[in-house]
């Protein structure tokens, strides 16, 4: 018998065979993990050992002091095969964590779990259809430092790298939110368009997560607004990256970015109506597709939606000044966006708008290594050479990045050269035709509540 491009084959019948399996060596894309460790246990996917065209059934042979997790059906997703020590049954709900994980990890990812499912069994009326589970690890292999999947065995496993979570410990509640949403908007209903247009699922989770964490003390209403501002950039680079036409929305970060505007501006708009919002949407949405086969998907979204939605803005192909738009029609809503570029984005404007200008073939761009900033590019005519600069306009790139935009912005627009001083005593001149336009960075500066 041998393993031959994933298929056992042998030369007669097959009764019997062991399989050797080891955790992977990594997270890659958005593939579950085959097996990943959980403190002194495992969490298998099921799937992975499905027999194609054969009826697959799991079975867990444990010993008193471990446990198999969720019990049956397994085979349909993940499932933690470890100590018994390592899971909590609360009941409604089951928590898988080693005992000597971090008390700040552990309780943080515990109370958002707990909160979340309340907070959406009640918001979206739905029951869940099996007893859902947190399996808690900080075994990854990485490369992220976080990685959350959700199967449809109602298992939810975070797998973060080591101690990288604490770089990041506001973070790790709303990842909770994000992850239980799933439970509702990715398991036990089809989502006929989740290959195809991920922003759907993936843009309210997100945004249930925001909402939801608000509510529950696990994030403020400044830091919302400060994370949707950060997905409004988002969302814009990529239809910037798109020659400004609609970005296919599939894969990367646009996904979430962009998914995450559209679920906002649904709520705002139908707060509006003082009857409806996000969650009485999805509620609506997720119990007629529970009951049909074809699920839902985009186009259930979009009829749910009021007429002339600025959501439309966003999908449709190509619309014109798209970006005005939408920011007027937000304004309407409540949403004041002021353009806020911060210093490391005027230099980035200032430095790039010189370089497009000089190097007229091939790449360019600069090093910011602190206190030599290097520009790079092979054909930008005097900025060529890979100079470390000491200054622009007088003014230093890095410590002065704000004064030095003004000073490069006032040259260009009189379509004067713009002068760099090396570390090595040289001045470069740099021709600049063209206006410098101060860069659009988005700042949400107003918006309604996202609590309630
Ligand atoms: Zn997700």
């Amino acid at each position: 018998m041998s393993l031959k491009d994933g298929a056992v084959t042998g030369d007669g019948p097959i009764s019997r065979f062991e399989l050797l399996i080891t955790p992977d060596l990594a997270e890659v894309d958005r593939i579950y993990m085959g097996l990943s460790r959980a403190g002194e246990g495992f969490v298998l996917y099921g799937p992975g050992l499905k027999g194609e065209g054969v009826s697959t059934t799991f079975r867990a042979e444990t010993d008193a002091a471990s446990v198999a997790v969720p019990s049956s059906g397994a085979i349909d997703g993940y499932v933690f095969v470890g100590p018994r020590d390592h899971v909590t049954d609360n009941g409604d709900s089951i928590v898988i964590a080693e005992p000597q994980l971090a008390p700040e990890l552990d309780q943080a990812a515990r109370r958002a779990f707990s909160q979340s499912l309340a907070f959406y069994k009640s918001r979206l009326n739905l029951p869940l259809t099996q007893t859902p589970v947190l399996a808690i690890s900080v075994d990854s292999p990485g490369p992220s430092l976080f990685r959350g999947d959700v199967t449809d065995t109602g298992v939810i496993s975070i797998r973060f790298k080591g101690e990288g979570w604490r770089s990041a410990q506001e973070t790790v509640a709303p990842f909770v939110w994000h992850e239980t949403f799933h439970l509702w908007n990715g398991h036990g209903v089809r989502n006929r368009d989740g290959d195809t247009d991920p922003w759907l699922h993936e843009g309210s989770a997100e945004y249930a997560a925001i909402t939801g964490a608000v509510s529950n003390a696990d994030m403020s209403e400044d830091q919302a607004r400060a994370a949707l501002s950060g997905r409004l950039n988002g969302c814009r680079r990529a239809f910037e990256n798109a020659a400004r036409r609609r970005p296919a929305l599939r894969s990367g970060s646009a996904v979430y970015d962009c998914g995450t505007v559209i679920q906002w501006i649904a709520d705002l708009e139908l707060r509006r109506t003082g009857q409806r919002d996000f969650f009485s949407l999805w509620s609506e949405m997720l119990e007629t597709a529970r009951g049909r086969e074809e699920g839902f998907g985009t186009s259930d979204f979009q009829a749910a939606l009021p007429d002339a939605s600025l959501v439309r803005l966003l999908l449709d192909d190509a619309v014109e000044d798209r970006w005005d738009h939408i920011r007027e029609g937000m304004t309407r809503l409540g949403v004041m966006i002021a353009n806020a570029p911060g210093d490391k984005d005027l230099m980035m404007a200032a430095l790039f708008h010189v370089a497009k200008a000089n190097c007229p073939s091939g790449s360019y761009g600069f090093y910011n290594d602190p206190g030599a900033l290097k520009l790079d590019g092979e054909n930008c005519g005097p900025l060529s050479g890979e100079p470390v600069i000491d200054a622009v306009e007088g003014f230093d790139p890095q410590g002065e990045s704000r004064a030095m935009f003004v000073a490069v912005q006032s040259r260009c627009d009189s379509g004067l050269s713009v002068r760099y001083r090396t570390r090595d005593g040289r001045t470069l001149e740099a021709a600049c035709p063209n206006k410098l336009p101060v860069p659009q960075v988005w700042q949400v500066a107003e918006a309604p509540a996202f609590a309630r």
